[in-house]
C-alpha cells in the first residue's frame, strides 16, 4: 500500500490581482502557461519579495510587485497546463513557478504542493522543474520525496555572490542552509546546485568560485550560467552604485563568455569535486535522473565535453536524427507550420517563435533551432558578447535562408 503524501496547509489567500492590474500587465506577465528552453512553464502567481538586482521582472515592469498574486485560481491553472496544445503526459517537461516569484516563499509554497499532488496523482512521470533559493525545511522534503511519479528537481539558484545590493538575500544562509537540507534528505528528488548568474568582478574571484564549488559537492548536479544582460537590470543596479560588467552591450540570450566559460571549468577541475558540472540547465536535470538530455544537446557536442561518461553514453544511446517524416509527424500532431531543413545535430526553422519551436524540440529530444535567432558554435544558447561567429556558419546559415525562400516563392506561384 502506498504512503498517502503529507499534505501542506491548503493554499492560503494570496490577492489577487484586479482586473485593471491584470489589463496593464505586460503580456509575457499576464501569460499563465508558456513554453520555455526548460519545459513547459506554469505561472499564475506573479510578484516576488526577494529583490535580486539583477531580476528578470525589471523587463516586464513587474519589478516593483512584491507581494505575490494570483493571476487565476490553482485549480484553473493547473488545467491549463494539463490542457496546453503542446502538453504531452510523462514526455513534457514541466517548470513551476520560474518567471515571476519564487516558490518556497510562504503563501506560494501550498500551491506548488497542490500542483504537484494534482500530478502526481494523476500518474505522470514528467521532469517538473522548480528554481528556489528559499527556504526548504525537511517537511518539504518530505513530502517531495513521497511523490510517486513526477521526477521533480529543485534547482538551487546560489551564486556565492555577497555584494546584498546585488542579492539581499546574500546577507543570510537561506540558500546555503536549503541546499544541504535538500541534498541530506533527497532519494527520488533530483537536488541542482544552479550556479548563477556569475559574472565578471561579482563572484568570479578564485575564493569565491571554490566556496561555491564546495557546496556543491552534497549535491547531484552544477549547472553554470551567465547573466541576462539587459537595459532594464542594468539600469537599476547602477542606480544602486554596482559596477556592472559588458557596457551598453545588451543581448536577449544570456552573457557567458568564452573566457568566463574556461574559467568556471578550471575553477571545477582544481576543485577535485566529484559532482558534475553542466552548461545547460536540462543536462543537470537529465542527469540527476539518469535520463538523456531531453533537449538533445548531444547534437551540440561541444558541450559534452565536461559531461561524465555514463552520462554521455545515456545521451548518445537516445540520440535519434530526425527524419522528414519524424518533422511532418510532429508538426501536424501540434498544428504547426514551417519550412525546416534538416543537419547534422539540428534542425533549422523559421517563424514558430520560442514556444513552438520548443515544444518540437522536447518532443523528438532534438535541437530545434531558429534562423533569425541561430546559435554559433562556441557560443551555444548565449549571447555572442565575448565570442565571434564563426565565418563557416555564418555561410551555411545565408544558404539555408536562400532554401527557405526558395520555397517559400515556390509555393506562392
Ligand atoms: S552528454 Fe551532452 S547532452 Fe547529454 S547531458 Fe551531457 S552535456 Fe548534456
Amino acid at each position: 500500500m502506498t504512503t498517502p503524501p503529507l499534505r501542506h496547509p491548503a493554499p492560503q489567500t494570496l490577492p489577487y490581482l484586479d482586473d485593471d492590474a491584470k489589463a496593464a500587465l505586460d503580456p509575457y506577465m499576464a501569460q499563465i502557461v508558456g513554453y520555455r528552453k526548460s519545459g513547459l512553464s506554469l505561472n499564475h502567481i506573479i510578484g516576488c519579495p526577494l529583490d535580486c538586482g539583477y531580476c528578470v521582472r525589471h523587463f516586464w515592469g513587474n519589478f516593483d510587485v512584491k507581494i505575490p498574486h494570483l493571476l487565476c485560481s490553482t485549480d484553473q491553472a493547473i488545467d491549463r497546463l494539463t490542457t496546453h496544445e503542446a502538453f504531452r503526459a510523462h514526455v513534457t517537461p514541466i517548470q513551476l513557478f520560474n518567471k515571476a516569484t519564487d516558490p518556497f516563499l510562504p503563501g506560494v509554497k501550498p500551491h506548488l504542493f497542490q500542483i504537484l499532488h494534482a500530478l502526481d496523482a494523476r500518474g505522470y512521470t514528467n521532469h517538473v522543474l522548480v528554481i528556489t533559493r528559499f527556504h526548504v525545511t525537511e517537511q518539504d522534503m518530505a513530502a517531495l520525496e513521497q511523490l510517486n511519479y513526477l521526477r521533480v528537481t529543485l534547482l538551487f539558484t546560489y551564486s556565492g555572490i555577497t555584494d546584498d545590493r546585488i542579492e539581499p538575500i546574500a546577507k543570510t544562509d537561506t540558500t546555503i542552509k536549503s541546499i544541504r537540507l535538500a541534498a541530506a534528505h533527497s532519494r527520488r528528488t533530483g537536488v541542482v546546485l544552479y550556479w548563477r548568474p556569475i559574472v565578471p568582478g561579482w563572484n568570479d574571484q578564485p575564493a569565491t568560485m571554490a566556496a561555491v564549488l564546495e557546496l556543491g559537492r552534497v549535491v547531484d548536479a552544477i549547472v553554470f550560467t551567465g547573466l541576462y544582460h539587459q537595459p532594464e537590470n542594468a539600469d537599476y543596479l547602477r542606480t544602486l552604485g554596482v559596477d556592472v560588467p559588458y557596457g551598453h552591450d545588451y543581448h536577449r540570450r544570456k552573457t557567458m563568455p568564452r573566457d568566463l566559460d574556461a574559467h568556471v571549468v578550471a575553477a571545477w577541475r582544481q576543485s577535485g569535486i566529484s559532482t558534475p558540472l553542466f552548461r545547460k540547465t536540462s543536462c543537470g536535470v537529465a542527469y540527476a535522473h539518469q535520463t538523456p538530455d531531453y533537449n538533445g544537446h548531444w547534437g551540440v557536442r561541444e558541450l559534452c565535453d565536461i559531461c561524465p561518461a555514463t552520462q554521455r553514453q545515456r545521451c548518445a544511446d537516445d540520440y535519434r536524427e530526425p527524419t522528414t517524416a519524424d518533422m511532418d509527424a510532429v508538426l501536424t500532431q501540434l498544428g504547426y507550420q514551417t519550412h525546416y531543413q534538416i543537419e547534422p545535430g539540428h534542425v533549422w526553422t523559421h517563424g514558430l517563435g520560442e514556444q513552438r519551436r520548443y515544444a518540437i524540440q522536447h518532443t523528438l529530444r532534438h535541437q530545434i533551432w531558429e534562423l533569425d535567432q541561430p546559435h554559433y558554435l562556441h557560443a551555444h544558447g548565449r549571447s555572442l558578447n565575448g565570442h565571434t561567429a564563426d565565418p563557416d556558419q555564418v555561410a551555411t546559415l545565408a544558404g539555408v535562408r536562400e532554401q527557405f525562400e526558395q520555397a517559400a516563392r515556390y509555393e506562392d506561384d
